[in-house]
């Protein structure tokens, strides 16, 4: 069975769904492998690294689809890339499946197989192949690179025979993974480092990295559902959570917002009024730009100045890292993969709640039924 390896087409998308090493696992479990000329180039593989691991090299991408029956990509591919799949063969990426319903149709009218890596369940078993607490990781170190070079501080306190500098006054809001890893990277840098999450049960985690953990009074609420993800909230919880956190947001030098519910547009947890409040630069860093963002004037993919405050809207921190990421993407699609390989044949067994939870066209069917929220 062929597994094809395509070139990302998303501009600025660095990474690749797997690197040389792992075309070796793949040739080992019984697959041939073949990879789209470029493919890694800008994670820094080249062609010859691909051929020295066993795959071939297909010259463009139109070879590359003709000859494989099974697609493992990063990011979901175009409508028109999509044209390309051979019919009934296999796509295994991130689909991003809540908002992207012509795709998911256009699978099922070609009779494509999908696999979507975004829901992959958060259990022990899956933890292999957990791509987005891969790439969550990336972001929140990343996020704190980013804000750093944006702020006209040091991060560290010093004390120099020029006088004594303090440390800078890190806020994080949603201490999932990406936050978490955010505040360890603050806290290496030597911020002082505050953080809030409305899931009461990260407060350990937080304060276990050294930082202090905001607790305030909201609406009482279910907070987070048996997955582990946070629930969409009332529209007075996050008027509450606003008012209460403006003080906080106030006294810090930078804030990274992570706050997301999965499916859904992100929370606005900070406004203009909170921004205004700010001094002249501090900086802000909406680590969920792309999916509506935290902060009120957040433009995805660009660097602002509003009122003196910097705000970061860059998505994609992960392509920023692209050869770790790409090492990351590698571990985790194989283990899917080979979850659901037999003797060089993809066999999955449809009983798996793994394989069951991710797949999302089978047959000429779409069969994952969330409808998208309405942007707010
Ligand atoms: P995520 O990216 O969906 O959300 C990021 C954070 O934002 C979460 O911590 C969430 O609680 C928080 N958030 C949402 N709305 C908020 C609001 N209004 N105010 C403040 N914070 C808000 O989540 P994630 O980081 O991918 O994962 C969340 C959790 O899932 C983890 O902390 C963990 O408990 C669980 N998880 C489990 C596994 C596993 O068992 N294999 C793997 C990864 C994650």
């Amino acid at each position: 069975m062929m597994i094809g390896i395509p070139r990302e087409r998303v501009p600025n998308e660095n990474r690749v769904a797997i690197i040389p090493t792992g075309v070796s696992t793949l040739l080992e479990a019984g697959y041939e492998v073949i990879v789209e000329s470029g493919a890694g180039l800008a994670a820094h593989f080249t062609d010859d690294d691909y051929r020295h691991a066993g795959a071939i090299i297909a010259d463009d991408a139109s070879a590359l689809y003709r000859q494989a029956s099974v697609i493992l990509k990063v990011l979901a591919p175009s409508l028109e890339e999509a044209e390309l799949i051979q019919e009934g063969s296999t796509i295994i990426s991130l689909l991003n499946p809540w908002f992207n319903k012509p795709l998911l149709e256009r699978f099922a009218s070609r009779k494509v197989q999908a696999f979507a890596l975004d829901l992959v369940p958060r259990t022990t078993r899956a933890q292999p192949m957990d791509v987005l607490s891969a790439m969550a990781g990336i972001s929140g170190y990343r996020a704190v690179l980013s804000g750093a070079m944006a702020l006209p501080r040091y991060f560290p306190m010093l004390m120099t025979a020029a006088g004594t500098i303090h440390p800078a006054r890190v806020l994080v809001i949603g201490a999932g993974v990406a936050g978490l890893m955010a505040i360890a990277t603050a806290r290496r840098l030597g911020a002082v480092v505050e953080a809030y999450d409305l899931r009461p049960e990260v407060k350990e985690q937080v304060q276990s990295l050294g930082a202090d953990f905001i607790e305030i009074q909201v609406p009482s609420s279910e907070t987070s559902g048996d997955s582990g993800y946070a629930k969409a909230q009332s529209e007075a919880f996050y008027t509450a959570q606003r008012q209460q956190l403006a003080d906080c947001v106030a006294r810090a030098d930078m804030v990274v917002t992570t706050a997301a519910v999965p499916g859904k547009q992100a929370p606005k947890l900070i406004n203009s009024d909170m921004i205004h409040r700010m001094k002249s630069g501090s900086v802000i860093v909406d680590l969920v730009a792309d999916k509506g963002g935290n902060v009120e004037g957040t433009v995805l993919n660009k660097k602002i100045v509003v009122d003196g405050v910097t705000l970061v809207g860059h998505a994609n921190h992960p392509s920023r890292v692209p050869v770790h990421a790409s090492q990351l993407l590698t571990r985790n699609i194989t283990a899917f993969l080979l979850n659901m390989t037999k003797a060089g044949q993809l066999v999955p067994n449809f009983d798996d709640d793994i394989v069951s939870a991710t797949l999302v066209t089978q047959g000429g069917q779409v069969l994952h039924g969330a409808e998208p929220s309405a942007p707010k």
